[in-house]
């Protein structure tokens, strides 16, 4: 019985409760357990919610969620007190009361282990064999599809629990095109059975994963029945069961349905399963459809998922799914909805977006995802035996060389490389054209406006600050158009996937590897692009690391310091100053990684087939970026540029040359007031208001030295081809010194434009905060170390 059925009043045991993943865990989390008494508050005929009592406290639960719970009710344990043997053996002095009480008990437990176990599979890979072998049955077997056309049921007991088996015909996926994939599918999703085993044929393994990448969808219990495991062994191809079940998130069973060889394991990891024996068993997993159609899922969810009475029977991502493929038999449920219309428009605007991006449906847009899916999740499982392949598709070509164990690296390289030369080269040009502009614009400003602070304000503080942001906009743009360009032809999935070894190693995903690279360039975009990371973990972590990828911005600071104190060896110096960032960015993600829960997501890396981009989507992706980068930083930049400007401007010195004006500002003031804090690396006052106003952007830090000792840092080289910066600060600080400087630069708090990109991209305040904090600290100890280690080599 269920428990929607239970009257007022009365008291009933649950047994088990049906549904699919997500719904079962929250009632599972109210209380709803094997074994539990539940007490009916108020069940009147129309009412609903119904109010229940559980485990002493009220819950109200929809009639429509209280039908998943299956119930003993108390008439039904007092029948049993008749006729059930165990209960009339019952000692005769027991109460009433005590006696109905181990009726329901035993019941219940009785009730709890029967369990209706469905196979699911392709036509031919072995279910009626494993079915007859299991259930004893003599099915009719035969090696031709369609053998199969209705449900047969088979009885058998494993372990102390009752197994009612049940073989479905064989189908290919679970989309409603023919007769057989509905049936499944209603049988799956109406009569809900326990526990399901999808029967995969190890020998056309990846054909048959795609009805399992359907399974998943739906948030079902599902154990993979490994069958014809003989004949993957024959030809000698290797495949890490655990690890694929584990991708996967379901177990993984080897079985020889032919001779019986792993069917008692299997229904075992099926009990296992059913009674949730270890929740490593299985997860539920979200398989990636890529970023675009899970952007329409994200937007279409939410609409079928306001419907209650939708929820307790299926999972809505399942439902979004198959709208979006415009699967005829959803499309009728959802009709239903009194929210069809707001469901209808979101869809056909999703569906349009997609066209105009995609160039295809959103249904193909879904398989192509799936099987990128399987082919990741094989790539990292399946060895086959056989190096050749009959027949090689135009991605299999590709892929052997851009795979390739020689080749692969070297390609891969000489791309970024690429990538980073046209970047940076190609975006000189128009960097330079922004720049002159901005420098344009500042002059015809200060000669249009009347001297005086706003006129600074305007000129030094606002055009100057939205031009150092503008500047990087070229750079911004070229390097997302590679970016989309390797990730709409498919080739950054393979990029991911020939460091995801590598990086797994401290505990990132593949997909951290470009957004650490970008992070040479500069640290905004590369955060942003830690976006297509699902793993919240891995994502965090990059995030976190990325700073001390050395930005470009820092690029001239270095050249700066290594040129006027390392004359002998200017490229050592920048060489070393790079590897100490990394080196210290692979230790942070080992130590952060400690801190942070595991979400244990898979670390499937999808690969699509390759594919011509289409323009549209790649213009659409570079610019998106652009924008965003515009957006968000083009105001908290101004903001804090002005901010800057602010502090070195006042309180004002009329008249004093520009070096006296710094000193005795605001700014001046904090450089001083920190000395002592920063002494200890042999800072003095001048270099930290640097480093001060390389809060703001680090570009600010040679100017802001320029103007301290009072001279033009981009002066005509002098005789010794030192610039008349370089020989001021030669003159000024230690070597030692200098070289603290150069790995504080390094390693502090990277920016305001990455501190607000952190925020965004965490969604918290918190973490940029910490990660500041951590960047600041771990900057102070390596640049004190690194004076140390050099008064030792220089003495002052
Ligand atoms: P169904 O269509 O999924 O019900 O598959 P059947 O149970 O009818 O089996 C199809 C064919 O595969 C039959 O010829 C079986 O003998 C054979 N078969 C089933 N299981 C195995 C197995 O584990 N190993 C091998 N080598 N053959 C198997
Ligand atoms: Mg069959």
């Amino acid at each position: 019985m269920n428990l929607s059925d239970v009257a007022t009043g009365e008291k009933a045991v649950v047994v088990r409760v049906h549904g699919h993943g997500s719904f079962r865990k929250r009632l599972i989390e109210m209380g709803f357990i094997k074994g539990k008494e539940v007490r009916v508050v108020l069940n009147a005929p129309l009412k609903d919610p119904i109010e229940y009592e559980i485990i002493g406290y009220k819950v109200s639960l929809r009639r429509e969620e209280a039908r998943q719970i299956e119930v003993v009710t108390e008439a039904e344990a007092r029948e049993a007190l008749l006729s059930d043997e165990h209960l009339q053996a019952l000692p005769a002095d027991l109460e009433d009361a005590a006696r109905l009480e181990r009726a329901l008990e035993h019941v219940a437990d009785e009730r709890h282990h029967t369990l209706r176990v469905a196979l699911v599979g392709n036509p031919n890979c072995g279910k009626t064999s494993l079915f007859n072998i299991a259930s004893g049955a003599h099915e009719h077997v035969g090696n031709y599809s369609g053998v199969t056309v209705d449900a047969k049921e088979g009885h058998f007991s494993h372990k102390g629990y009752d197994i009612t088996l049940v073989d479905l015909p064989g189908t290919y996926s679970l989309s409603a095109y023919s007769p057989e994939e509905l049936y499944v599918r209603k049988n799956l999703l109406e009569t809900t059975p326990d526990v399901v085993v999808n029967v995969v044929d190890a020998s056309n393994i990846e054909r048959n994963l795609y009805l399992t990448t359907q399974l998943i969808d739906m948030n079902l219990r599902v154990v993979m029945a490994l069958n014809m495991y003989d004949e993957l062994r024959h030809k000698g191809d290797k495949l890490d069961t655990k690890q694929l079940g584990y991708l996967l998130g379901m177990p993984v069973c080897p079985t020889v349905s032919r001779n019986g060889e792993g069917i008692s394991e299997l229904f075992d990891t099926v009990i296992a399963v059913y009674e949730q024996a270890d929740p490593r068993l299985s997860r539920h997993i979200h398989i990636n459809h890529g970023a675009e159609i899970e952007r329409s899922i994200k937007r279409v969810q939410p609409y079928i998922a306001h419907n209650e009475e939708l929820k307790s029977r299926y999972s809505t991502r399942y439902l979004t799914i198959k709208y979006l493929e415009k699967d005829k038999d959803v499309e009728d449920l959802l009709a239903g909805m009194p929210n069809i219309g707001d469901i209808a428009n979101a869809r056909s605007d999703e569906e349009a977006r997609i066209r105009k991006l995609l160039g295809g449906s959103p249904e193909s847009a879904i398989v192509d995802a799936k099987y990128a899916f399987i082919q990741g999740a094989l790539a990292e499982t399946y060895e086959k035996y056989h190096a050749e392949k009959p027949r090689r598709s135009l991605t299999d070509k590709i892929d052997a060389i851009v795979t390739n164990q020689w080749l692969a690296f070297p390609i891969f390289l000489l791309l970024l490389w690429f990538v980073f030369w046209a970047t940076f080269t190609i975006g000189q040009y128009p960097m330079d054209w922004i720049d002159a502009g901005v420098s344009w614009l500042g002059d015809r400003l200060g000669s249009l406006l009347r001297d005086g602070w706003f006129k600074d304000l305007l000129v030094d503080g606002v055009v100057a600050g939205v031009g150092s942001v503008l500047v990087f906009l070229p750079n911004i743009l070229i390097l997302y158009f590679f970016i989309s360009l390797m990730e709409d032809s498919g080739y950054m999935a393979r990029a991911a996937f020939i460091v995801d070894k590598l990086m797994h190693r401290i505990g990132l995903h593949g997909k951290s590897f470009i957004p650490m690279v970008m992070g040479f360039g500069c640290n905004v975009p590369a955060i942003m692009a830690t976006r297509s990371i699902e793993s919240r973990k891995s994502r965090l972590v990059t995030i976190a690391i990325i700073p001390f990828m050395s930005c470009a911005g820092r690029l001239p600071i270095f050249v700066l310091f290594a040129g006027a104190f390392f004359p002998a060896h200017p490229a050592t110096a920048l060489l070393g100053i790079y590897l100490l960032g990394i080196v210290l960015a692979i230790l942070s993600a080992l130590v952060i990684g400690k801190f942070i829960k595991d979400d244990d997501l898979p670390f499937v890396m999808e690969l699509p087939p390759y594919r011509v981009p289409t323009a549209k989507a790649i213009g659409r992706h570079t610019w998106e970026k652009g924008r965003q980068y515009l957006e968000k930083m083009a105001t908290t930049i101004l903001i804090f540029s002005v901010a800057i400007w602010f502090l070195g401007y006042f309180p004002r010195h009329e008249g004093a040359t520009p070096a006296y004006q710094q000193e005795h500002s605001i700014i001046g003031s904090i450089g001083k007031a920190v000395e002592p804090a920063m002494a200890p690396m042999g800072f003095n006052w001048k270099m930290d208001v640097g480093l001060l106003t390389g809060v703001g952007a680090k570009e600010l830090v040679i100017s802001s030295l320029g103007v301290m000792y009072a001279t033009d840092p981009l002066d005509a080289a002098e005789d010794d081809g030192d610039t008349a910066l370089q020989s001021a600060l030669k003159a000024d600080i230690p070597m030692a010194a200098a070289l603290a400087y150069m790995v504080f630069v390094l390693l502090y708090f990277p920016c305001i434009a990455t501190f607000v990109a952190i925020k965004n991209e965490t969604g918290k305040w918190r973490w940029a905060i910490l990660l500041c904090l951590y960047t600041i600290l771990v900057a102070w100890i390596f640049a004190f170390a690194a004076y140390r280690i050099g008064l030792l080599l220089w003495p002052l």
